[in-house]
């Protein structure tokens, strides 16, 4: 305890952080089996503060093992659906109940501003649990009509999938929990979750939440742990029958690997190099805003962030200087200082990674219109950065930076073909936002571009009923609303001669 360094504007969280967090196994609070724990940093100043367990794949063994007891002994499965409801809004009331507390912890880990934890995470992730805590009593089958002959009976019927393995990123810690939490457990499924080594806090405090909310033994299971032990011990694991996993689309490609041994199925939320295609005709000012909080929010840490800011040539000076104007007065801070518009970068391996790309567009041409720099020397502070002259095969436009930079490039065309086109020339398929105030050229351009959400007009709006998810190198299947379903159930179909 004496390592540690906690931030006196903690006004909830030190209780927390002053007993040595633990991971869930089968209904008990545990550390590792090896004993090992790693520090957890505040990427605000480099300060350690909380040694937590090192799960690896003992540990992961011993989980899967209390989830595939569970699921095979119907524990969870017996549990009805209107008590499963009442189970996640349980968790929910829970979350709510702690949310300053959840928030300061998420701020403190991974660095965002509280202000934006308390008022954007968390609420989503209560949202989460009761809107997938309602689809518990819904989710049935369908008769089936027959048109061979004979007399049959056919219907349908929606399973849990079983065992499911998921693994989360650090960019919405208590979220991306939910997320994949809330829904396995509405289709009947047990869990083994595995929280991001950079950011295990609110996972850990969400076990004991989990457990206030008597979820029954064993169905629920939380690790702390690295990616390369724990992460891909659970990937590869022989009694798990589901992994979902959100990160970056080098690791997805190792997950579909490791889940070939027991043919798995396999979910991935991936990486993006999502666009902002400003038209001509778009409420300038709206677009300016809409442009810096689509690369901005969350410091750009978002798979959906919108890296390429396209802007047609008549508007492109005008949107490229307000956006730049905007970053220029963002207040760069840490999370915990109520005056803090942007924090911090997770960690110092994020922050080599964002400076790698800022020195790479340099190198190759684009222009620095605004920031490009560290900002302070202790923490992992980048400045907001807008790129200009951005050609299409620099690497900050082809690669992912995943930070707060934003690549502009002017567009000449009036083509909605040609524009989509453009749009479209990258990897990934994950979002986008179309900025125009002519409704059908919005949806025109919407139905050309190949990602999984199209925003027209907003960027970075999220519903729990709403499917996020990618197409090409951004993913497999979808997160959030019913369609989140087809992750985690299996369809069976029963026929009966008459
Ligand atoms: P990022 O690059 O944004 O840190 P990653 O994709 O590396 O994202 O990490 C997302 C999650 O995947 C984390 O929980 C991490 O521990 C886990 N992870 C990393 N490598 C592996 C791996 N080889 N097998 C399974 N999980 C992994």
């Amino acid at each position: 305890m004496d390592t540690l360094e906690l931030d006196p504007r903690l006004r909830h969280a030190s209780t927390f952080l002053g007993r040595s967090p633990k991971m869930l196994i089968d209904g008990r609070m545990v550390g590792a089996l090896s004993s090992k724990t790693f520090e957890v940093v505040n990427p605000a100043t480099g300060a350690v503060i909380a040694n937590v367990p090192e799960g690896d794949k003992a540990d992961v063994d011993l989980a899967v093992a209390a989830a595939r007891r569970t699921f095979d002994s119907g524990v969870w499965a017996k549990v009805s659906p209107s008590e499963k409801s009442r189970i996640l809004w349980r968790v929910a009331d829970l979350v709510e109940r702690d949310l300053e507390e959840l928030a300061e912890l998420e701020s403190i880990d991974n660095g965002k501003p509280y202000a934006v934890a308390r008022v954007a995470d968390l609420p989503l992730v209560v949202d989460m649990f009761r809107y997938m805590g309602g689809w518990a009593t819904k989710l049935g089958g369908r008769t089936i009509p027959w048109s061979l002959p004979g007399q049959f009976l056919s219907y349908t019927m929606k399973e849990p999938v079983g065992v499911v393995g998921q693994i989360i990123p650090w960019n919405f810690p208590l979220l991306m929990a939910a997320w994949k939490i809330a829904p396995a457990l509405a289709a009947g499924c047990t869990v083994v979750l595995k929280a991001a080594e950079q950011t295990p806090m609110t996972a850990l405090r969400l076990a004991e939440i989990i457990q206030e909310a008597e979820v029954p033994a064993g169905v629920v299971n939380i690790l702390t742990g690295f990616g390369e032990t724990a992460g891909a011990a659970l990937a590869a694991h022989p009694d798990v029958d589901k992994i979902a996993f959100t990160g970056s689309t080098e690791v997805g490609k190792l997950i579909v690997q490791a889940a070939a041994g027991n043919l798995k199925k396999v979910s991935l939320e991936l990486g993006g190099k999502s666009p902002a295609i400003i038209l001509p005709d778009a409420d300038v000012d709206a677009a300016i805003a809409g442009a810096a909080n689509a690369i901005f929010f969350n410091h750009g840490q978002c798979c959906c962030a919108g890296s390429r800011l396209f802007a047609h040539k008549k508007v492109y000076d005008k949107i490229v200087a307000g956006v730049a104007d905007i970053a220029a007065k963002i207040k760069v801070g840490p999370g915990l200082d109520p005056a803090t518009e942007m924090g911090p970068l997770v960690s110092d391996e994020q922050f080599a990674r964002v400076t790698r790309y800022i020195k790479s567009g340099r190198e190759q041409g684009a222009k620095v219109a605004v920031g490009g720099e560290r900002v302070g020397n202790l923490g992992y502070f980048v400045a907001p950065t807008v790129f200009e002259n951005t050609k299409p095969d620099m690497q900050i436009i082809t690669e992912e930076i995943f930070g707060p930079v934003v690549c502009a490039m002017p567009f000449e065309d009036d083509d909605l073909d040609r524009i989509g086109r453009e749009a479209n020339d990258t990897s990934y398929g994950l979002a986008a936002s179309v900025w125009t105030t002519n409704g059908g050229t919005a949806h025109k351009l919407a139905q050309r571009i190949r990602s999984g959400t199209v925003w027209i007009n907003c960027h970075n709006v999220f519903d729990a009923s709403l499917p996020f998810g990618g197409y090409k190198q951004s993913g497999w299947g979808r997160e959030m609303g019913e369609e989140v379903f087809h992750n985690y159930t299996e369809t069976k179909a029963i026929t009966a001669a008459l």
